[in-house]
């Protein structure tokens, strides 16, 4: 086993703290290396204070990995040391059924293994994510980082950029559609710039209204205030498409007004509690309401290729490892610009 230095909370109410703990040996597949950058997503905070009510304790959260190839397996093909390398949300599935099959692992029938607060299909220990010095993937699983970008603005492409990149790519968001991305935060100011490079007119709905400035210079080209009544009234029947990426509890009716006739509200945010949607709501002008899961494999290093060749990254924030407690409580109040990435050389 490989000694590991990381970050872990041990129940809902602690704060994430320093934490040692193994990792399995390099397997004949499998691709080792050192983190550099680890994003902080959302999802992060609900699983460490279990808002999701499915934590395993201890927890090492973090799934916005890049760094450098230390150490690959006999079998290995796609990565030499030295590599430039990146982990998502998954690290493994049964790559057998229908979905694995067609490169949906996210969707993988059997379940896919998530990157931390999984069971690790391999060994049957519990997955642990990039709060920590080095992972250990099945290659399978680890993306390629091109050299062109700043590595820290690529860490949050893993989750963030992946789960707003395939929604507008299945549903085929682009020239002719009018989107509203609702939520300015780590998905949210990735979706403006992705809706916007693939051509459509987006509007971006928030509730600061510090963002706007932020918002047009991201791509958005309209902006609302979604706390001011009148801002809201202007915009029913307006949009195609509504991609909801709110981490809180909040009306989904307010936003699914909104859509035109045979408009889609896709929702990538997990809050807390169910979704409470009108039938009324959503039977006029027949609206759909979609949700849409990270993205495969394959799509993230397509995802990965698009934004070194665009020049796309992420807007980040770097911090200390030890500052993640205070950037949790940051991102409760929405006040991240528009990612925090954890400079991993600080652990
Ligand atoms: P984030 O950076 O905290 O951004 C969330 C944004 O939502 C905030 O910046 C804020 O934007 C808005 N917001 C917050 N509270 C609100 C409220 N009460 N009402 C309306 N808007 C509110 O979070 P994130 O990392 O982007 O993640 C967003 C959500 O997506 C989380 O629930 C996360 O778990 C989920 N997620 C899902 C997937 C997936 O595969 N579907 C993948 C990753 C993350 P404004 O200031 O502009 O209002
Ligand atoms: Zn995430
Ligand atoms: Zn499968």
């Amino acid at each position: 086993m490989i000694p590991t230095k990381g970050y872990a909370a041990q129940s809902a109410k602690d704060k994430l703290a320093p934490f040692s703990f193994e990792r399995r040996e390099v397997g004949p597949h499998d691709v080792q290396f050192e983190i550099l950058y680890c994003g902080v997503c959302h999802s992060d905070l609900h699983q460490v204070r279990n808002e999701w009510r499915s934590t395993i304790y201890p927890i090492v959260p973090g799934h916005e990995i890049v760094g450098k190839v230390t150490k690959v397996g006999a079998k290995v093909k796609k990565f030499k040391h030295g590599d430039l390398a990146g982990v998502g949300c998954l690290v493994d599935s049964c790559r057998e059924c229908d979905n694995c099959q067609k490169g949906l692992e996210q969707y993988c029938h059997v379940g896919s293994v998530g990157t931390y607060n999984s069971r690790d299909r391999k060994n049957g220990g519990i997955t642990y994510g990039g709060y920590s010095n080095h992972i250990v993937v099945d290659e399978s699983f680890v993306l390629k980082i091109s050299d062109k970008l700043p590595l820290e603005k690529v860490a949050p492409l893993l989750c963030a950029g992946i789960t707003t990149y395939s929604p507008l790519r299945h549903w085929k968001v682009g020239k002719d559609h009018k989107i509203a991305i609702v939520g300015l935060g780590g998905l949210g100011h990735m979706a403006v710039k992705f809706a916007a490079a693939f051509g459509a007119e987006v509007t971006m709905l928030s509730t600061s209204p510090g963002k706007e400035q932020d918002a047009r210079k991201l791509g958005a080209h309209h902006f609302a205030l979604t706390t001011d009544p009148e801002h809201l009234a202007a915009l029913n029947s307006k949009f195609d498409f509504i991609l909801d990426t709110v981490s809180a509890p909040h009306d989904y009716n307010k936003y699914l007004k909104m859509l035109n006739t045979n408009g889609v509200m896709i929702c990538v945010g997990i809050p807390e509690t169910p979704l409470e949607i009108r039938g009324f709501t959503l039977l006029g002008n027949r609206r759909s309401i979609a949700g849409s899961s990270i993205g495969g494999i394959l799509e993230t290093q397509e995802m990965l290729d698009y934004c070194a060749e665009h020049t796309i990254t992420s807007d980040v924030e770097v911090i200390k490892m030890s500052y993640i407690n205070e950037a949790y409580e940051r991102m409760l109040k929405s006040d991240v610009k528009y990612r925090f990435v954890i400079d991993m050389s600080t652990l």
